[in-house]
Order: structure tokens, then sequence, then C-alpha cells
């Protein structure tokens, strides 16, 4: 029986290809310093595993409403609302979803015909590209500057607009490179959208975390209205839930709607008993978020001392996220086969730069969501090694 043919356009997610390996290997009883995985560390929030405890123990554990439950959709709405001044209603203008991931899909099939171009800003994050093509759609790439540190900036990716284009990704802070849009630009980039008839998905999933001294706007800050935007966020990075699989779409109601069909005839509904661990942590998780945070400051602010001592290296100080994305192009430029002799060398896995695109190669990734130790050994190998 032959695949069809779309499977032939669609690569593996990299990433989760390469943790899949290290998993494997450490089930061989390697010990692999694992960098390479965008998961916080941390268990998740007590108040989480008691709300979730909770809604078992009452049979909580049937279908909910396919748009979430309505509890959960009320509690984002009125936060943004709050924030924002947005007016944002909890059966209109949201949709839970199982994971931000699973939003972005339901975004771009259901606005992205054949042959029509999506923006991705590149380094950035893999799947937006492989969904875009199970979309029969085009990933355009928009390559930011590295000599510029990767700033995300609105002139790269007006040059890239076409009468083709569809939809503009933006990802800030951005997974690499931890660059966030200014709020100038992210204006300035929302009115072209809103000019040229072309929908935005903002994918806010990093938006909490935002090192000393610097701040990250929501979309709604310049669009309260949500106009030709969809935004994206969810519980995997800020709340350390990432094996929960729950994340949400906020939009106008038509786009909601289009999205709740395919939500319906996909997977019904997110889990339902995972829904009370998340309204727990909206109500009681805010002091996780400082204390998470203030270890990947620590952990950002150490590689940022250690490496800028090690002139082989170059490191792209982040604004916030969860990443430090790092110039290797001066011992290899094949930021593949340079991860490889890292974990056969070192036993410390990383994401090669050549996986988020154009720009990508000749760095990796590492993720700052990991025991001071572990970012103290990565440096020690990395000198002892380079
Ligand atoms: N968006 C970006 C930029 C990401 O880096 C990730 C995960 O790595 C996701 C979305 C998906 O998040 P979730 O776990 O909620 O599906």
């Amino acid at each position: 029986m032959m695949l069809a043919k779309r499977m032939e356009q669609i690569k593996e997610s990299p990433i989760v290809k390469i943790a899949d390996r290290v998993r494997e290997m450490e089930a061989g009883g390697e010990k692999i310093i694992r960098l390479e995985t965008g998961e916080p560390h941390f268990a998740t929030p007590a108040v989480a595993k008691v709300a979730v405890q909770k809604a078992l123990e009452d049979n909580l554990t049937h279908y909910s409403h396919s748009r979430g439950l309505y509890e959960l959709r009320k509690m984002i709405c009125d936060k943004y609302n709050r924030e924002f001044g947005a007016v944002l209603e909890a059966n209109k203008n949201i949709l839970i979803t199982p994971g931000a991931k699973q939003a972005i899909f339901y975004a771009i099939l259901s606005v992205v015909e054949k042959r029509d171009e999506a923006i991705i800003l590149t380094p950035g994050w893999v799947s937006y590209e492989e969904m875009v093509k199970l979309a029969d759609g085009i990933p355009v790439y928009a390559v930011a500057n590295k000599d510029k540190n990767f700033e995300i900036n609105c002139d790269i990716i007006k040059k890239k607009i076409t009468p083709r284009t569809k939809v503009i990704f933006l990802n800030s802070p951005n997974n690499p490179t931890g660059r966030i849009v200014s709020q100038e630009s992210l204006k300035k980039i929302m009115d072209i959208c809103i000019k040229k008839d072309i929908l935005l998905i903002a994918d806010e999933i990093y938006n909490e975390l935002i090192f000393k001294d610097n701040s990250c706007q929501s979309i709604l800050s310049v669009n309260p209205k949500l106009t030709n935007c969809i935004l994206i966020n969810g519980f995997s990075k800020t709340y350390a839930m990432t094996g929960w699989r729950l994340g949400y779409a906020l939009a106008r109601a038509n786009f909601i709607d289009a999205m709740l069909k395919l939500q319906q005839n996909s997977v019904t509904c997110p889990a339902t008993f995972t829904q009370y661990g998340a309204m727990a942590v909206l109500q009681k998780g805010s002091s996780f978020i400082k204390r998470s945070l203030k270890i990947y400051q620590e952990n950002k602010d150490i590689l940022v001392k250690e490496l800028g001592k090690i002139d082989r290296f170059r490191i792209i100080e982040p604004k916030g996220g969860l990443y430090v994305f790092i110039d290797i192009s001066k011992v290899n430029k094949d930021s593949r086969a340079f991860s490889l002799e890292l974990l056969e060398k070192c036993e410390i896995s990383v994401v090669p730069g050549m996986v988020f695109g154009k720009g990508g190669e000749g760095f990796i990734r590492i993720c700052l969501a990991t025991d001071k130790k572990n970012i103290i050994e990565f440096v020690k190998r990395l000198r002892k090694f380079y």
C-alpha cells in the first residue's frame, strides 16, 4: 500500500528525533547531559497535581466541551482582557487544544490553501515549515541577520511579502535565538498584515520567560481586537507542563469556529482532567514562574560570562525564552557534525542550528532549563575538548 504523496514532503521533527535517540542511549546505560529538549526540568507545580488528583477522584474523566472547559476559557480570556483592555469572550474567541502545537496546526489548516505562501522567520521553530507543507502551502524564509544577533526586524519580513502571502509567523521570544520583537516592530508588522490582509500567527509560548532588563509585549498590546491575528500560547513552557499537552488559540470567532471543526473531528477536545490543573496554575502559579525564571537567568548569566572568555565560541545573549544559541562556526561550520561529536566526546546532547532553517548553520542550541551543575559541566567540557 502506497503512502500518501504528501508524506514524502514532511520531515520527522529533528528535535524530537534527537531527544528520542538520547533517551535510547540513556536506556542503554549511558549518562548524557541533556541540553537538547525544550522543556523545563522542574516538576510541574504541586497545585496542578493536586487539582488533577481531585478531578480524577471526582470522576471528571469524560469528554469536556470541545472548545475546552468553560471555566478555563473564561479564566484565560479574563486575564488578557484585564491586561490589554481586550473584549475576548469565552464562548467565541478561544479554543483550548492539546498543546500549542495543535493550535498552530489548526490555524494553518484553517487558512492556508494550495500554493499560499507563509513567511517564517529563520532561524525559527522547526514545525511551522512542515505544517505549512502539510496544508499544501509554500514556506518562505525571512532570514534574520546573524551579525545583528538575529534581531527580529520588520524589513526582512516585509521584503518577502508577495501577493500570495497568506500567513506570517511571529515567535517572540524566538526559539532558538531568544530575540524579542520591539513594540515598534510589532506594530509595524501587524499594520502591514492588516493592510495587506495577511494573517499573523503570533506564537507567544515563551512570553512569560523574560530576562532581567528586557520586556516582551503581546500582540494584544497593539491589536486588542485581534484583527487578522491568531494568538497562540500554552502551559508547556511557563509551568513545566510539557507532557500535559495543553495550549490555546485566541482569535476572532470565524477563525476559532474553523479551528473548532478540526478539533471536533480529530481529537474531540483536550483531556478533561488536565484542564483543572491548568486552572490551578493560572490562579496560583505565579511564584513558580518567578522561581524557574531565576534559575534560567542564572544559567544564562553563567554561559554569557564563561563562554565570553573562550573566543572560539560566540554566544547570542537571549532576551527571553528557554534557550541559548551559540556560534560554533570557528570550531566547525557543520553544526550536525559538531553536535554528534559533542555527544560522543563530551556526552552532551544539543540541537544543531541547521535544523532551525536558513541562518542556523554554524550554531548550536542549548536549553537553559537544567541544573546549574549541567551548565557548568557543559562549559568545562567545551573548554577541555575545544
Ligand atoms: N511554539 C514554539 C515556538 C515552540 O518552541 C514549541 C515547543 O517547543 C511549541 C510552540 C509547542 O508547544 P506545546 O508543547 O504547547 O505544543
